[in-house]
């Protein structure tokens, strides 16, 4: 599953995730398109609870979509700042990345 960012009709401001009103120009109409990939801009991990199952860290990255919007999205591995992943939505829709 693709993930989608949504231009202002308006203006051409990009957001993720969809809002009501444009913060740049107020307006209400939206044009959703789809989000294949981006850049990572920042990479951390989150070390899970002792006890929690499926042990290991977390990785989660900051993307820049080529459209614009930055997301975060999880990873199965770490990557590093300038990587270029591909993204989608999981079957819980949280957003996942994938290095290319
Ligand atoms: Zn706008």
């Amino acid at each position: 599953m693709s993930i989608n960012v949504f231009r202002c009709t308006h203006c051409d401001t990009t957001l993720f995730p969809a809002r009501y009103l444009c913060p740049s120009c107020g307006g209400a109409e939206w044009s959703a398109f789809e989000a294949e990939g981006g850049t990572v801009t920042a990479a951390t991990a989150v070390r899970r609870r002792v006890g929690a199952d499926n042990g290991g860290d977390i990785h989660l990255a900051s993307v820049a979509t080529e459209a614009g919007p930055i997301v975060i999205a999880r990873l199965d591995s770490p990557v590093e700042i300038g990587d270029v992943v591909s993204l989608a939505l999981d079957a819980q829709h949280r957003i996942v990345a994938r290095r290319d």
